[in-house]
């Protein structure tokens, strides 16, 4: 039989009016993998990931965690469950260090409150917790540089480890090499790919390069539906994706 997914998508409906943003959308997210949704602009990305967050509820179909139907829990919810979404800049405090920034998300998931601070782990395992965080998206040597002070694609990182300080079992990016050089873009990819076995990644990326070195799975979004999905070898050769999507490039 075969293995249980760790996301599940049935039949997804995301109506804007006339328009169709998903149009009865399945796609699965195993345990430990590397799923990368392409597609053009408008096909419905952004969409479909706010709807696995949470941000907006679909008009039809459901979202499954682990078994679970989580397609009307609130997004802190959610999180609870182990489903992170990495988040923009505006989730760092700037004039905070990075081992700060870390130390309070670990913080505020382990049952304290950033509005009132009351430790519930001791402080030194708190900071342990928080470097070990910084260790795996690759801030071991920024640690007490002001977060603010970092460099762009330093600072998409931390995003990454705050979404990490919640523990979860699975992360959701979208666009995670966003405004990104050829160098931090680079440095990026290995961080994502060790986050694998213990933390399966669905993504949206506008960058082949990236994606295609990334991905154990790739599925291709146009006008709401998934017109093709398999490894990227399969993906690169398939005709239908080419002249979609691919082939205008
Ligand atoms: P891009 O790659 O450009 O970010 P996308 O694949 O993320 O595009 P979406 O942003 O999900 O696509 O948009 C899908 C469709 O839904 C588009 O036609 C868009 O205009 C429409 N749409 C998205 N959000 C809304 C909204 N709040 N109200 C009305 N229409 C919307």
């Amino acid at each position: 039989s075969p293995r249980p997914a760790l996301l599940e998508l049935r039949n997804l409906v995301k109506r804007y009016g006339g328009l169709v943003a998903t149009d009865h959308l399945n796609l699965t997210l195993m345990p430990g993998e590397i799923h990368a949704i392409i597609g053009p602009n408008g096909a419905g990305k952004t969409t479909l990931i706010q709807q696995i967050s949470g941000a907006i509820t679909p008009n039809q179909g459901s979202i499954l965690l682990d078994g679970s139907d989580i397609t009307q829990l609130p997004m802190h919810r959610r999180v609870a469950l182990g489903l992170a979404r990495s988040y923009q800049i505006t989730n760092i405090f700037s004039a905070y260090s990075v081992l700060d920034n870390l130390a309070l998300a670990v913080q505020a998931l382990s049952g304290g409150s950033m509005r009132f601070w009351r430790p519930v782990v001791t402080e030194n395992a708190l900071f342990e917790q928080a470097a070990a965080i910084a260790a795996r998206v690759g801030l071991a040597a920024q640690l007490h540089r002001i977060a603010g002070s970092l460099a762009h694609g330093e600072q998409r990182q931390l995003e990454i480890g705050l979404a990490l300080a919640t523990n979860p079992r699975m992360l959701l990016l979208d666009e995670p090499m966003a405004g990104m050089g050829q160098e931090e873009s680079a440095r990026l990819i290995p961080l994502i790919t060790d986050l694998r076995p213990d933390i399966a990644v669905l993504l949206v990326e506008h960058d082949m390069d990236a994606v295609f070195r990334m991905a154990d799975r790739i599925s291709v979004l146009v006008a709401g539906r998934i017109i093709a999905s398999g490894a990227p070898h399969q993906i690169r050769s398939n005709p239908a994706v080419r002249q979609a999507y691919l082939g205008d490039e």
